[in-house]
Protein backbone atom coordinates (compact mmCIF):
# COMPACT_ATOMS: atom_id res chain seq x y z
CA UNK A 1 0.00 0.00 0.00
CA UNK A 2 1.15 3.42 -0.92
CA UNK A 3 0.57 6.21 2.06
CA UNK A 4 0.38 9.74 1.00
CA UNK A 5 -2.07 11.61 -1.71
CA UNK A 6 -4.55 11.86 0.94
CA UNK A 7 -5.83 14.62 2.55
CA UNK A 8 -5.76 12.59 5.71
CA UNK A 9 -2.08 13.27 6.89
CA UNK A 10 -0.18 11.97 9.56
CA UNK A 11 -1.24 14.14 12.15
CA UNK A 12 -4.77 11.96 12.44
CA UNK A 13 -2.95 9.57 13.37
CA UNK A 14 -2.25 9.40 17.01
CA UNK A 15 -0.01 6.76 18.84
CA UNK A 16 -1.36 4.76 21.48
CA UNK A 17 -1.45 5.84 24.68
CA UNK A 18 -2.47 4.15 27.63
CA UNK A 19 -3.50 6.09 30.72
CA UNK A 20 -2.10 4.24 33.66
CA UNK A 21 -3.18 3.28 36.26
CA UNK A 22 -6.73 3.69 35.46
CA UNK A 23 -9.06 0.84 34.75
CA UNK A 24 -7.96 -0.21 38.36
CA UNK A 25 -8.70 2.71 39.80
CA UNK A 26 -12.40 2.72 38.04
CA UNK A 27 -13.25 -1.00 39.26
CA UNK A 28 -12.21 -0.53 43.10
CA UNK A 29 -12.81 2.24 45.28
CA UNK A 30 -10.21 2.40 48.40
CA UNK A 31 -12.37 3.69 51.59
CA UNK A 32 -10.35 3.65 54.63
CA UNK A 33 -8.83 0.02 54.43
CA UNK A 34 -11.36 -1.55 52.82
CA UNK A 35 -11.91 -2.40 49.23
CA UNK A 36 -15.43 -1.50 47.56
CA UNK A 37 -15.63 -3.13 44.21
CA UNK A 38 -17.53 -0.66 42.10
CA UNK A 39 -18.68 -2.84 39.23
CA UNK A 40 -21.21 -5.61 39.74
CA UNK A 41 -19.30 -9.39 39.00
CA UNK A 42 -21.07 -11.37 35.86
CA UNK A 43 -23.58 -13.67 37.12
CA UNK A 44 -22.41 -16.63 34.53
CA UNK A 45 -19.01 -16.33 35.11
CA UNK A 46 -18.92 -15.59 38.91
CA UNK A 47 -16.66 -13.68 41.19
CA UNK A 48 -13.87 -11.95 39.28
CA UNK A 49 -14.92 -11.31 36.07
CA UNK A 50 -16.59 -7.99 36.13
CA UNK A 51 -19.59 -5.91 34.06
CA UNK A 52 -18.30 -3.36 32.08
CA UNK A 53 -19.88 0.07 32.06
CA UNK A 54 -21.61 1.03 29.34
CA UNK A 55 -24.46 4.14 28.61
CA UNK A 56 -27.05 2.45 29.23
CA UNK A 57 -26.01 -1.28 29.83
CA UNK A 58 -23.48 -3.92 31.86
CA UNK A 59 -21.75 -5.84 29.89
CA UNK A 60 -19.51 -9.03 30.46
CA UNK A 61 -16.69 -8.90 27.94
CA UNK A 62 -15.99 -12.61 28.70
CA UNK A 63 -19.79 -14.16 28.36
CA UNK A 64 -21.43 -11.70 26.37
CA UNK A 65 -24.20 -11.32 28.99
CA UNK A 66 -25.73 -8.01 29.02
CA UNK A 67 -28.05 -6.26 31.80
CA UNK A 68 -30.17 -3.16 31.00
CA UNK A 69 -30.13 -0.51 33.17
CA UNK A 70 -33.46 1.09 32.81
CA UNK A 71 -33.22 5.10 34.11
CA UNK A 72 -35.21 5.54 37.06
CA UNK A 73 -37.81 8.41 36.28
ZN1 LIG B 1 -19.62 -13.30 31.94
Amino acid sequence: MVVGGKKKGPKDRKPKVRKPGKKLGELYEISGDSLKRKNRNCPKCGKGTFLGKHKNRLVCGKCGYVEILEKKE
